[in-house]
């Protein structure tokens, strides 16, 4: 199905064929119309899906349409993102659609000068991107109005609310008017995602591209059982062995992401950290580097990492396994973009069983930890084992039929000793 038939004008299909998108993702086909309809839209979709373009190209398509006068410092459209590389990525999907529109777009976000900021919103714009607190501070000194807002855009809502951004939002909200068509983006339909929609759209369109198990289908998941005092070992040594090339490594605190890119770099492994504390200027380099090929480490945070826009990236190691089960789908979405297949690493410690089990039941997946001979972890190694299925069979819920079919039931451990099945 092609993009013009989805309603879109001559511009915005020339602009996507210039990109190299022969047709649209799901989110797209289904958004898209919705948009252009004028309605409010309520979509569980994360990056990887071609979200970006699924509220940009309608949204771009009905400013063009309308072309409503710029009046100074005043927004006609305003997308709000949780991190400034979103912003920044979204910000460069915008103007490269809008091209051919002449409609004028700026990004504005924290760690970065303020006045060229004000430069930029002092004659009007048609798009606005920004990150909550900069916005904020915009508002704050006058420097921008958001009366004329026509669309807004919540994207990647769950992680705006997780960044503790709700008392931004709101302040935000209240400054735009109530007839503005609201679109609101999230990895998952939560409890609070429902009740902000519930509170800021009108009648939206509900539209899901993202079940759990079906994100995660194209990656291969696997599991290394090892101790955490040499997991860093582990993953140079995978990295070296392997001669992977673009490896992106999920560490689960700021300051373990910096050490471990040190260590990284100490084994000869050309390695960056990217995290909240970083400056932009450090985050935009480190991202560039290993988007170029002078990395083959970058060492990321949950937060950080959320948004990055990195093509084909082939691996995702979990060096720590994360809090919250649901941002271990967030991390290995990274990997097996548009529809190309991944792999998704962990390296699980006896102390993080319990995590792995979490995630296993989110994702409805067994994924049984491997040991590699000279790193069998010292204490604990019996619990990485899971129980032996009781009488009667297994209790956990049966994976969808293609999932079992790629991975082998777990076989009895020999001899009380750790089970080394992989589960690809
Ligand atoms: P997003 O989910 O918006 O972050 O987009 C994920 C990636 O998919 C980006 O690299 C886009 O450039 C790419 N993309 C978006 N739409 C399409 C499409 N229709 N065909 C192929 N790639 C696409």
């Amino acid at each position: 199905m092609p993009f013009a038939t989805l309603g879109l004008r001559a511009e915005l299909c020339r602009a996507v064929a210039a990109r190299g998108y022969a047709n649209p993702t799901p989110i797209q086909q289904q958004a898209v119309p919705v948009v252009l309809a004028g309605q409010d839209v309520l979509a569980a979709a994360q990056t990887g899906t071609g979200k970006t373009a699924g509220f940009a190209l309608p949204m771009l398509q009905r400013l063009a349409d309308s072309g409503r006068p710029l009046r100074p410092r005043t927004v006609r459209a305003l997308i709000l993102t949780p991190t400034r590389e979103l912003a920044a990525q979204v910000g460069d999907s915008v103007s490269a659609y809008g091209g051919e529109l002449r409609l004028k777009s700026a990004v504005v976000f924290g760690g970065v000068g303020f006045n060229p900021q004000v430069t930029a919103l002092a004659r009007g714009l048609d798009v606005l991107t920004a990150t909550p607190g900069r916005l904020l501070d915009h508002l704050q000194q006058g420097t921008v109005s958001l009366d004329a807002v026509e669309i807004l855009v919540l994207d990647e809502a769950d992680r705006m609310l997780d960044m503790g951004f709700i008392r931004d939002m709101r302040r935000i909200l209240a400054r735009v008017p109530s007839d503005r068509q609201t679109l609101l983006f999230s990895a998952t339909f939560s409890q609070e995602i429902r009740d902000l929609a519930g509170q800021f759209l009108r009648r939206p369109v509900e539209i899901d591209v993202a079940p759990r198990n079906t994100t995660v289908e194209r990656i291969s998941q696997e599991a290394y059982a090892v101790d955490k005092t040499r997991k860093r070992e582990l993953l140079s040594w995978l990295v070296g062995s392997n001669n992977w090339r673009q490896v992106l490594v999920f560490a689960r605190t700021k300051h373990g992401a910096n050490r471990l890119a040190e260590q990284l770099e100490k084994d000869g492994l050309r390695s960056a950290a990217i995290h909240g504390n970083k400056s932009q200027g450090a985050r935009t380099r480190a991202l560039e580097g290993f988007k170029s090929g002078d990395l083959r480490v970058l060492v990321a945070t949950d937060i950080a990492a959320r948004g990055l826009d990195i093509d084909q990236l082939p691996l995702v190691v979990n060096h720590d396994l994360p809090q919250v089960p649901a941002d271990y789908v967030h991390r290995i979405g990274r990997t097996g973009r548009a529809g190309r297949d991944g792999r998704a690493i962990s390296l699980v410690a006896p102390d993080e069983i319990g995590l792995l089990r979490s995630i296993e039941r989110l994702i409805n997946l067994r994924i049984t930890p491997q040991v590699l001979p000279g790193y069998e972890p010292s204490a604990g190694a019996a619990s990485m084992v899971s129980p032996e299925p009781r009488r009667g069979g297994d209790r956990r819920p049966a994976a969808p039929a293609d999932q079992q079919r790629r991975r082998p039931r777990r076989r009895r451990p020999q001899g009380g000793g750790l089970s080394s099945a992989t589960t690809r």
